[in-house]
């Protein structure tokens, strides 16, 4: 008798499949297995901060950090409406309970990246501290989507070399920003500030910092999708952002 699997993580696989991304054969499977994702070779960015893209093309790369949250299907539903992908920073053990939610993400054509497991800042942390709380995100990232991703973003953009060593041995990427949308809740901005501040920060390659839960930030959303566009920008996941070629 052959089990049947369920179908998430059939349409889970059909999707990695088509973005020509590997699946792992278990979740759980040890880190040596979570390399290189992408299909194409992101050495050049590993073991710095990676803040931006090349600028030859008219992209940006939207990121939403500290999901997934009430509001990820507000954005993705904006996203859909524009056809836009973005890279979601989620906190792996805010994934539990909400793996429709990431999976959810893939679907709609962007990505889920890793914010590490407890929204722990890895400035300070031990080797294996900083490995441990990636690790456990990465699986619970593809336990919940079937899908690899390379791209890593420290709580507050606070790293130190320990944590740029740990990030490049296990083949993945440290990413930044160099815009932003001042949209954390300490910055108590309004949705038009936030509206402006995106718009004004984002260039050709830029990689855009912006906080999904806050609802001035999804209200802001469609206005910054629209102008973006008018400027003649297109909306891309980090994977494509950085993609050779
Ligand atoms: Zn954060």
């Amino acid at each position: 008798m052959t089990a049947s699997r369920g179908s998430s993580a059939e349409s889970a696989e059909a999707l990695a499949f088509e973005r020509k991304r590997s699946v792992p054969p278990s979740p759980a499977a040890d880190p040596p297995a979570l390399l290189r994702p992408t299909g194409y070779d992101l050495r050049e960015y590993r073991g710095k901060m990676v803040r931006r893209g090349p600028s030859g093309g008219r992209r940006v790369a939207l990121t939403f950090d500290d999901g997934p949250s009430v509001n990820t299907e507000k954005v993705l539903e904006v996203l859909r409406e524009h056809r836009a992908k973005a890279t979601f920073f989620f906190v792996g053990g805010r994934i539990l309970g909400k793996e429709a939610v990431a999976l959810d993400v893939v679907r709609q054509g962007s990505e889920v990246a890793n914010h590490t497991w407890s929204h722990v800042e890895l400035k300070g942390l031990s080797e294996a501290q900083v490995e441990k709380t990636i690790r456990l995100t990465q699986e619970e990232i593809v336990g919940a989507t079937g899908v690899q991703n390379e791209f890593v973003r420290p709580r507050g953009g606070a790293c130190d070399d320990t944590a740029l060593e740990v990030v490049r041995r296990m083949g993945l990427v440290m990413v930044g920003w160099d815009a932003s949308g001042h949209d954390t809740f300490k910055e108590d901005k309004t949705v038009e500030q936030i509206e402006a501040l995106t718009v004004r920060e984002a260039g050709a390659g830029s990689i855009v910092l912006l906080h999904e839960m806050n609802p001035s930030t999804v209200r802001a959303l469609p206005a910054i999708l629209d102008r973006l566009e008018a400027e003649g920008y297109q909306l891309v996941t980090l994977a494509d952002l950085l993609r050779p070629g």
